[in-house]
C-alpha cells in the first residue's frame, strides 16, 4: 500500500467522529491493506513495532523537529517550528504545511526521490532507524527521519511524524482496532479479543484472522518470550470480595515491581509492566528462576527490595536496579531484591489463562513452590482483617483479594482481583473503655471502646479487638491500668489518655454507640503516640466521611 494511500484514509478516519463508522473505516483500511495489513494494523494506532516487541524507536521531539525543519529548507529552523507547534498545538498540522521534500543531501540521495514512499517503506527504515546504536546513531537517525520527510506529500507529513512520536491522534486504540479485524475478516469479536490477548501482536492477529478465519485465531496460543499485558487490580473490601465470591483468595500485596518471567528451559527473559525487557538489570532474579524451574514456563509476580533484616524496602529501590544499567552489580550488592510469583500463566507446553486462580496457583506450587506467594483461601471478614493487619505489620502495602474462580485477563481491570490498601481515611479515636479477654487472653484487655470527640466529651464509635498481637495486649494492658476509673463484672471504664488509630471497612448509623455511629469492622492500626485526645477525630470528622 502507498504511504499516500494510508494518510489518505487516516485523514477520513480523523473526520469521523462516530464510533460505529470510524469501525467501518477502519475494517475497509484493513480489507484493502494486502501484504502490509501487519504494519496497517499497528500504524493506524501510531505504533511501529508490536505491542510485545521491546523494540524502542527512541526518537524524540527535538530529533524529529530538526529532522522536519532539514526537510523544509534552508529558510526553516527549529525555532520556527517550535513557534508553529506553540500555535497549532500539534507536530502533524505544522509538519503538513511545510513546504517538504526537494531538499539534496545524503539522505536524499540514497533513496530514490522519484517513487512514492510506500508503509512498507516506511516500516523498513524505522526499523533499521530503532537498532542504530552507539555514537553516531543520533545523525543516522535523524538522517533516515530527513530522507522520508523529504519525500513525503503533506498528508504523509502529517502521520509519518505523528507515527514517529507514537501518537496518531485519531481516535483508533486498541478496541476499534479488534472490532475492526471483526468487521473486515468476518470473525467473532471475542475470538479476535483472546487471540490479542495472547499474542498480544495485532498484526499476527489481523493477518490470521484474514487468512485462516476464527479456527486460525483460536490456534494462537502463548509464546515464551513474547510478553503479555498484565492483568490489573480495581480497589476493593473484605466485603465486596465477599459478596461476589464464596471464598476469597488473600495474597500479601508487595509494594515493588510486576515482572512477567519467561523460561523457555534454558535462559530467562524479565519484562516489566510496560513490557520492557529488564533482563539485564535482576541476575539473581534470573539465576533463580533457573535453578528452580525444571519446564518452560511464563510466571507473574511482584519483585520487591529487600534490605538486609529481610524487610521489604520502597519499591523505588527496585526502579533503581532499572536505571542503573551499566553498573548491576554495584547497584546488586547495595539492594538486594527477591520475586514473589503469584501466578501461571503457562507451564510445560500448557496455557494456563482460561484455568480458574485456583487451579493456575496450585500449578505455580508444583513447579515453584519456594519462590510463590503464601496464599490464603478465606470466607471470614474478620480472618482476612487479621491478614491485612500482619501484611502491614510486615512492612508489606496491603493485600490482595483474589476470585478463585476467575481466569486470567490479560490487560484488564476487572473485579477478579481488588486491592484492598490499608484505608486511605483512617481514624484516630480516643480508648474510654475495655474489656477483659477471654481464654487465653483472660489476664489482658481483649477489646477496646473508642470514642470520637464531641463538644460535651466523647462519645463511643466501636469495638476494636482485632489487629491487635498477643504481645501488643499485654503491654497496652499495662499501659491502660492506671487509667482505669471503673470496673463492672469484666468491663472497665478509662479516663481518655491515648489514641488509637483505626481502620475499618465502613461507617453506619448505629443505635448501638452514644455517638449514633459504628464503623463495621474496626481494627488497630497503631498507638499514635503523637496525639493527646485533643487531637482525636471529631463526630463532625465522622459525619463528613458518612456523608
Ligand atoms: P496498583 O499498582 O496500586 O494498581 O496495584 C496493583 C499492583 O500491585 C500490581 O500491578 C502488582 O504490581 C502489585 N502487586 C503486589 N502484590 C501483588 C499480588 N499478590 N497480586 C497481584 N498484584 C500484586
Amino acid at each position: 500500500m502507498e504511504f499516500s494511500e494510508f494518510a489518505d484514509r487516516a485523514a477520513a478516519i480523523e473526520a469521523e467522529s462516530a464510533d460505529l463508522e470510524t469501525i467501518s473505516l477502519v475494517a475497509e483500511l484493513f480489507a484493502d491493506a494486502g501484504d502490509d495489513l501487519g504494519s496497517v494494523s499497528r500504524f493506524i494506532q501510531g505504533r511501529v513495532f508490536p505491542a510485545h516487541d521491546t523494540t524502542k524507536l527512541d526518537v524524540g521531539p527535538s530529533l524529529c523537529y530538526e529532522a522536519l525543519a532539514k526537510a523544509a529548507g534552508r529558510n526553516v529552523t527549529i525555532t520556527d517550528i517550535e513557534s508553529e507547534l506553540a500555535e497549532t498545538g500539534e507536530i502533524g498540522l505544522v509538519a503538513e504545511r511545510l513546504d517538504l521534500g526537494g531538499q539534496q543531501g545524503l539522505a536524499a540521495f540514497a533513496s530514490d526521490s522519484e517513487e512514492r514512499l510506500t508503509v512498507s517503506d516506511i516500516e523498513t527504515e524505522l526499523r533499521s532507524m530503532a537498532t542504530a546504536s552507539g555514537s553516531g546513531s543520533t545523525d543516522t537517525k535523524r538522517d533516515t527521519l530527513f530522507g522520508l520527510f523529504n519525500r513525503s506529500e503533506p498528508l504523509e507529513a502529517r502521520f509519518l511524524s505523528r507515527l514517529v512520536l507514537g501518537e496518531m491522534r485519531i481516535g483508533v486504540g486498541e478496541r476499534t482496532v479488534r472490532d475492526s479485524i471483526s468487521e473486515a475478516f468476518g470473525v467473532p469479536v471475542e475470538s479476535v479479543e483472546r487471540a490479542l490477548q495472547v499474542s498480544n501482536d495485532c498484526g499476527v492477529v489481523a493477518r490470521t484472522a484474514k487468512t485462516e478465519g476464527e479456527h486460525g485465531l483460536e490456534g494462537i496460543r502463548l509464546r515464551v518470550g513474547r510478553p503479555i499485558q498484565a492483568m490489573l487490580a480495581q480497589v476493593g473490601t473484605a466485603l465486596d470480595a465477599l459478596e461476589a465470591w464464596e471464598e476469597v483468595a488473600v495474597e500479601t500485596k508487595f509494594d515493588g515491581v510486576r515482572i512477567q518471567v519467561h523460561y523457555d528451559g534454558e535462559t530467562v527473559s524479565l519484562f516489566s509492566r510496560n513490557l520492557e525487557d529488564v533482563t539485564d538489570s535482576l541476575p539473581e532474579v534470573c539465576n533463580r528462576v533457573e535453578s528452580s524451574l525444571e519446564s518452560p514456563a511464563i510466571i507473574d509476580g511482584e519483585v520487591v527490595a529487600v534490605g538486609t533484616d529481610g524487610e521489604p524496602l520502597p519499591f523505588q529501590q527496585v526502579l533503581r536496579r532499572f536505571r542503573r544499567k551499566h553498573d548491576v552489580e554495584a547497584t546488586r550488592e547495595d539492594i538486594a531484591v527477591e520475586l514473589y510469583a503469584f501466578d501461571c500463566l503457562h507451564i510445560d507446553g500448557e496455557d494456563l489463562l482460561e484455568k480458574p486462580l485456583k487451579h493456575r496457583h496450585k500449578r505455580l506450587k508444583e513447579h515453584f513452590a519456594d519462590g510463590s506467594v503464601t496464599r490464603t483461601y478465606s470466607n471470614d471478614v474478620e480472618e482476612i482483617a487479621d491478614l491485612e493487619s500482619g501484611a502491614l505489620t510486615a512492612g508489606h502495602e496491603g493485600i490482595m483479594l483474589k476470585n478463585p474462580g476467575s481466569p486470567y485477563t490479560p490487560g484488564n481491570r476487572g473485579r477478579n482481583w481488588l486491592k484492598r490498601k490499608p484505608d486511605v481515611e483512617t481514624l484516630d479515636l480516643v480508648v474510654t473503655g475495655a474489656e477483659w479477654g477471654e481464654g487465653r487472653r483472660a489476664n489482658v484487655f481483649g477489646t477496646f471502646l473508642v470514642s470520637v470527640r464531641t463538644d460535651a466529651g466523647y462519645e463511643p464509635i466501636g469495638k476494636v479487638a482485632t489487629g491487635i498481637t498477643d504481645d501488643e495486649l499485654v503491654s497496652l494492658t499495662e499501659r491502660f491500668e492506671p487509667y482505669v476509673r471503673t470496673e463492672t463484672g469484666t468491663t472497665l471504664d478509662i479516663d481518655p489518655e491515648i489514641v488509637f488509630e483505626v481502620g475499618y471497612e465502613e461507617i453506619q448509623r448505629s443505635p448501638t454507640y452514644e455517638s449514633g455511629y459504628a464503623l463495621r469492622f474496626p481494627r488497630l492500626i497503631g498507638v499514635r503516640e503523637d496525639k493527646s485526645p485533643d487531637d482525636a477525630d471529631t463526630l463532625k470528622r465522622v459525619e463528613r466521611l458518612y456523608a
